[in-house]
């Protein structure tokens, strides 16, 4: 089963459907394996298809792609082992799209026909999970993880739980000062090693984030070794025995430092971009305000709330999007109606290779205005 990239995110929001009908569907699976709500789901999902292609006014075309993209979709998620969270899939079979994923978080079940793909989940939990190097390390050695999508992928070092014991054996002879003088120095040795295996994880997979973890008293030592690239990706430190943490404590643990990092940065975020907002400078706050920035094509990045959600209009000629309007304030041209404006806005700003950042806590100054956005540069007025 795929999970969610960058790639196939970036592949959606530019995929053009040429009219016909895209169905986005997102359907729990329940933990227990033995459950059978996936079936019941996928009924319900597939009424609701049907229900809102009713109200569409399909072409010949349209309808065949849809009956297609029906029994697609029931199939996969009647008949396929999908991994516990939400099984995703995107379907419009006149225009060639089948994409299935399996997201790592439960969402609630949602099917949606539209012009377009339906992508927030998607980038919601890509956003989430930018994936990140976990390093155990040692005077024994390093043991070397990437974690993404909540798992953890051994990359390199000793794949087995048992620590070599130093060697101590052939310094009986010499004088204390000595012995410490000589650990020391294969520890910066080993700690060079260490750092050269994770830069190379990390360069291997595209980790952002690095978090290490090691004795309490010997990991600043290392962290001082790090070089300024790798420093740099430090999302935090895990005081870890390696002889007796279990790889499943590494992940436990890796996992809250890399959440608690990506809380951090986003309310970092957040203040800035209001800041901004506060002193007239490239920034804008509010749903109004920041459809027309994606109009604009604006938006370096996008903060929004993942409650946020509201139908609306777009104009297919020059991209218009707001929340009401029988025709484009730009070009005089009929506008069309979207369930959810912020997915079309979310997919305007990925196209144009702007970032999105989706809030789930409900606490931060972002909840006045629900949506808030760094701008490439300061907006005109908008058109009434
Ligand atoms: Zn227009």
């Amino acid at each position: 089963m795929r999970r969610v990239s960058a790639a196939m995110v970036r592949h959606l929001a530019e995929f053009d459907a040429r009219g016909l009908p895209v169905v986005s569907v997102y359907a729990r699976v329940e933990v227990d394996p033995g459950d059978r709500a996936l079936g019941t789901h996928a009924g319900s999902l597939l009424h609701d298809v049907r229900q809102q292609a009713a109200g569409g006014g399909l072409t010949h075309s349209g309808r065949l792609s849809l009956n297609e993209d029906e029994r697609r979709i029931f199939d996969a998620l009647t008949q396929q082992e999908w991994p516990a969270g939400t099984a995703a899939i995107v379907s419009c079979s006149g225009a060639g799209l089948y994409e299935e994923v399996a997201l790592s978080r439960t969402i609630r079940n949602r099917a949606v026909v539209d012009a377009t793909p339906w992508i927030r989940p998607m980038t919601a939990i890509l956003d989430e999970e930018r994936s990140a190097c976990v390093a155990i390390v040692d005077r024994g050695g390093a043991r070397v993880w990437t974690l993404a999508h909540g798992e953890l992928h051994w990359a390199v070092g000793q794949r087995d739980e048992t620590v070599r014991k130093p060697d101590y054996g052939g310094w009986a002879g010499l004088d204390e000062y000595r012995v410490q003088r000589h650990a020391t120095e294969l520890a910066r040795r080993h700690y060079r090693r260490a750092a050269d295996q994770i830069q190379a994880v990390c360069t291997a997979n595209g980790c952002e984030l690095l978090v290490l973890g090691g004795h309490r008293q010997e990991l600043p030592g290392f962290v001082e070794a790090l070089p300024n690239d790798l420093r740099a990706r430090l999302a935090g430190t895990i005081a870890s025995d390696p002889r007796t943490s279990t790889t499943e404590d590494v992940r436990r643990a890796a996992s809250a430092v890399v959440e608690r990092h990506e809380e951090d940065r986003r309310r970092r975020s957040i203040g800035e971009v209001l800041d901004t907002h506060a002193a007239h400078g490239p920034a804008a706050a509010g749903l109004e305000d920041c459809l027309w920035a994606g109009t604009l094509r604006a938006i370096a990045t996008l903060l929004v709330e993942q409650r946020v959600e509201a139908p609306g209009v777009i104009c297919d000629h020059d991209h218009w999007i707001a929340l009401a309007g029988a025709r484009c304030p730009l070009c005089g041209r009929r506008t069309r109606q979207v369930p959810d404006v912020v997915d079309e806005l979310v997919e305007a700003v990925i196209e144009e290779g702007g970032e999105v950042a989706h809030i789930s806590a409900d606490d931060t100054p972002l909840h006045h205005h629900g949506t808030a956005a760094a701008l490439r540069f300061v907006l005109p007025p908008r058109p009434s």
